[in-house]
């Protein structure tokens, strides 16, 4: 893979300034990455900006699946819910080092709004809309083999389970990796830089006035059309831009906490019904952590000041206890909170949960597509329709030179099934090749696929002897445009949300080692740490409320 580095920024930039573009895209959220990539594959000119780092905004803070979303078929949004599980199967293709299978348990009590039968064909109605291709089909379990698999769960009035298949993945991994192979197929990306206003002529979109977040350097982007995928800010840049703009938006709020996984001992995916909001609220083992998740709220604030309050810790605290009276859960065994914007679309639905998870594209005749609304796990179908909404602002002879996008291949071939599979072979190779550990080299091999072999090769050449978070470190430097140590800490790795130290332990060496590629002086080494610690403390600051309750 083309290298994706803060030098590769620099060069992109310079593109910027001096080049024309066919599509100019404001966002690097996936829905922006996914933008990218499509038109790339085309053989489209593309530019994308995003104003913070990549998969800063709703992208890094959902809940981390890739479903179809079993609950939808009680608003009987079957479109939706068949769109998604199509998309789910691609995914499992796409991206298999960051999209993993994963069961689901939904417990049903005697007092569930929804019954065992109804819940049965609503399971048979998942599993057919998947048309059958689920990693695995839906099962019933009884009340002992739902407690034999899930021993935590509380037993009171418990009449069995269903069992189904749904995915994790990693949310902001994934939109990196979809940028770099927009990257590859040569688009022109570039993290830290933001749409201040617009350049119009005759009534028309014609240029982007630009602002280097990271020098303050103010500079043009010219294109023929221009897309937004900006997310719950996809309202407020229409403004920016267009000046009149009547708003699509209905933001809500969503939290999760995360916890260890030996404080809830999870074997699969367990879904709370919080019956008395008709929501569902998932408990979600991952390699590294707990995930608990979502709430549904109405928000109307700058996106950029959400944060968990203590009404949604004890929100999800509660329904936790109702499902696992035992495990004693209390506020002190959050590691960490994160909350993000859902950017739905308003469609004059009662409540937030009901309001629908469909996407909208709207093509303006001043230039500009305007895309928002949709879930994560359907991005790649909703780029095909943005891209192809872009279209009829060509002239019919430049449309003939685009060819049909090429999406269905692996995002990074390295990183393909049959790559992982033959990394899987080598974990042996290196026992006496490398000083490196055992575990780091396996580590890698399943984080990076093939990718990881000149890691190590590398690595073993100089002898240095790195931890896997400093070798994890330099290849987020050398590919992913990892600028500043908030973007390792929070969207590179799980460290944030997965330790009990939010990996503060390590950061310095971290940081020694950012401050040797990026050549950052001692002041911004120390302004740097102190940034990760001033968001570990926002995010955190529910905890105030603790002490004073
Ligand atoms: P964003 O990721 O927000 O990206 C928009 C980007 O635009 C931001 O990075 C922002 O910085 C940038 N931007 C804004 N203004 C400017 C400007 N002026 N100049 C340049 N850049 C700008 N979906 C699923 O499929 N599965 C799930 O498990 C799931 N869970 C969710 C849980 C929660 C709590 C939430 C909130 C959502 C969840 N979703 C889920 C939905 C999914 O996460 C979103 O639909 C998706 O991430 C939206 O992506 P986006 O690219 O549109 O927006």
């Amino acid at each position: 893979m083309k290298t994706f580095s803060f030098l590769d920024r620099k060069k992109n930039i310079q593109q910027i300034k001096n080049d024309f573009f066919d599509l100019a895209i404001i966002g690097g959220g996936i829905n922006g990455a996914g933008v990218a990539r499509n038109a790339a594959s085309r053989g489209m000119k593309v530019a994308l900006v995003e104003a913070e780092d990549f998969a800063f905004g709703t992208s890094s803070r959902s809940s981390k699946l890739i479903h179809g979303g079993i609950r939808y078929l009680e608003n009987l949004d079957f479109h939706l819910v068949f769109e998604a599980l199509s998309e789910r199967k691609k995914l499992f293709e796409l991206a298999p080092h960051l999209v993993h299978p994963l069961r689901f348990v939904l417990p049903i009590y005697k007092n569930s709004r929804v019954g065992m039968f109804k819940m049965g064909l609503g399971m048979w109605l998942y599993d057919a809309l998947s048309l059958f291709q689920a990693p695995k089909l839906h099962e019933r379990w009884g009340k002992k083999e739902t407690l034999f698999h899930v021993p935590m769960l509380n037993n009171n009035d418990l009449c069995g389970s269903y069992v189904y298949s749904d995915a994790y993945m990693d949310d902001d991994r994934l939109v990196i990796e979809t940028l770099r192979s927009a990257n590859e197929l040569g688009a022109c990306c570039t993290n830290y830089v933001k749409v201040i206003s617009s350049e119009m002529k005759e009534g028309r979109l014609v240029g982007l006035n630009l602002k280097d977040q990271i020098n303050n350097e103010l500079f043009t982007l010219k294109a023929h059309h221009f897309i937004s995928t900006a997310g719950p800010w996809s309202d407020q840049l229409a403004q920016t831009l267009l000046k009149k703009w009547q708003s699509r938006l209905r933001p809500s709020k969503g939290i999760h906490i995360t916890l260890k996984k030996e404080r809830l001992t999870l074997p699969q995916a367990v879904v709370m019904a919080a019956d008395k909001d008709k929501r569902i609220v998932f408990a979600i083992p991952r390699h590294e952590m707990v995930i608990i998740g979502t709430t549904d709220t109405d928000y109307s604030e700058d996106p950029h000041l959400v944060r968990s309050e203590i009404d949604d810790i004890n929100y999800l605290l509660k329904i936790t206890d109702e499902y696992f009276p035992g495990a004693k859960l209390q506020a002190n065994d959050i590691l960490m909170s994160y909350a993000g914007i859902r950017p739905l679309v308003k469609d004059g639905s009662a409540t937030e949960g009901t309001t629908s998870r469909e996407h909208l594209i709207i093509s303006d005749s001043r230039n500009l597509t305007w895309v928002a609304g949709g879930k994560y796990t359907t991005y790649r179908k909703m780029a095909e329709d943005s891209v192809k909404a872009t279209l009829k602002f060509f002239p019919k002879e430049k449309q003939s030179l685009f060819k049909k996008s090429e999406t269905l291949n692996p995002l990074n071939p390295l990183a393909s099934k049959e790559s992982l599979l033959r990394a899987h072979l080598l974990k042996n190779k290196w026992k006496n090749e490398t000083h490196l550990s055992q575990e780091i080299v396996e580590n890698l091999l399943e984080q990076h696929g093939l990718e990881a072999v000149s890691l190590i090769e590398k690595c073993s050449k100089t002898k240095q002897n790195l931890s896997i978070w400093e070798i994890e470190a330099k290849f987020a430097i050398e590919n992913t445009m990892c600028l500043n140590l908030l973007d390792f800490f929070l969207r590179r790795t799980p460290l944030i949300l997965s330790q009990a130290d939010h990996g503060l332990s390590i950061i310095d060496p971290i940081s020694q080692l950012f401050t040797q590629e990026l050549c950052w002086s001692e002041n911004e080494r120390l302004e740097q740490i102190q940034k990760v610690k001033d968001y570990i403390n926002n995010e955190l600051a529910w905890k105030k409320s603790l002490k004073t309750n």
